[in-house]
């Protein structure tokens, strides 16, 4: 917007009635974006009015997971107005890009970009507003904080060791950035053996709980383990199909797992 001021990010505004969840990982592939989108979905099935911005600015993957990979923002004056579905208003850096080209950008732009996600697109009255952070503790984290101070953290780990010290490292950037971290999500938390009761627990067991015990200790104040989900094609299908698990299938154990955290925010 040339040489104009910038707008004011609404959600950090004192008496913003929006909350907002950034949801973080130690590293990618642990499910972070699928449970921003389900939660999302879910907490939209209940009635509340939520949005999401994609702002894993790199990695985006969020519209298509909501199914609203085509979908591109209108401009109304000069807002933003954000695709939605299965209504979710969100916005993602990929649909400013043409096709499936890179975002090859450097600290500032990301920061710019943020900033225009939160203050420049009409979100309307949200209820809550969730970030799908990318994976670690880069500039991104460090723009929420500044822009959104007022935002809350969700860690999602994997129960493996080596994905929950990592974790624990991303959540712990909250004390420099004194944000509250609201609870930690462990996902991938074992498959159900489709032939037996067995569970297999693929990427072992305890990392939830390893990364909250963590954070409570680093932080001082109470983190709690909001709930497990378990490694479920449904899941990972509904992702590919952009038709949310909790949507499609929400009495499966992730469905009703996901659902049970989002009625818990
Ligand atoms: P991240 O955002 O942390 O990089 P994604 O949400 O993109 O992770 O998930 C990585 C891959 O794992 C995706 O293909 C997704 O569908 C799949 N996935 C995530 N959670 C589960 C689960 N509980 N069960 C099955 N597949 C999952």
């Amino acid at each position: 917007r040339g040489g104009k001021a910038e707008r004011e990010v609404p959600f950090a505004q004192p008496g913003s009635l929006t909350r907002v969840y950034c949801v973080a990982s130690g590293k990618g592939g642990v499910g972070k974006s699928s449970v921003t989108v389900n939660l999302a979905a879910a907490m939209a099935a209940d009635g509340i009015k939520v949005g999401v911005v994609d702002a894993d600015i790199y990695g985006h993957s969020v519209p298509r997971m909501l199914g609203t990979a085509d979908a591109r923002p209108t401009q109304v004056e000069d807002m933003i107005m954000p695709p939605s579905a299965n209504g979710v208003k969100v916005i993602s850096i990929g649909m400013f890009t043409p096709g499936n080209a890179p975002v090859v950008w450097r600290g500032p732009m990301l920061h710019r970009a943020l900033q225009q996600f939160l203050a420049d697109v009409f979100w309307g009255d949200l209820d809550v507003l969730l970030l799908d952070l990318p994976p670690g503790t880069g500039d991104i984290a460090i723009s929420v904080a500044q822009l959104v101070p007022n935002a809350e953290i969700l860690v999602v780990t994997t129960p493996q060791q080596a994905a929950a010290e990592v974790a624990e490292r991303a959540g712990s950037i909250a004390v420099q950035t004194h944000q509250k971290i609201v609870g930690v999500i462990e996902n991938m938390a074992g498959l159900p053996c489709p032939h037996c009761d067995e569970m297999v627990d693929v990427f072992g067991t305890g990392g939830g709980e390893r990364v909250a015990e963590g954070l409570t200790k680093t932080t001082g104040t109470n983190v709690p383990m909001l709930g497990s989900i378990p490694i479920d094609v449904r899941l990972r299908e509904g992702g590919d199909d952009g038709r949310p698990v909790v949507l499609t299938d929400p009495d499966s154990p992730a469905g009703a797992s996901i659902r049970s955290m989002a009625g818990k925010l």
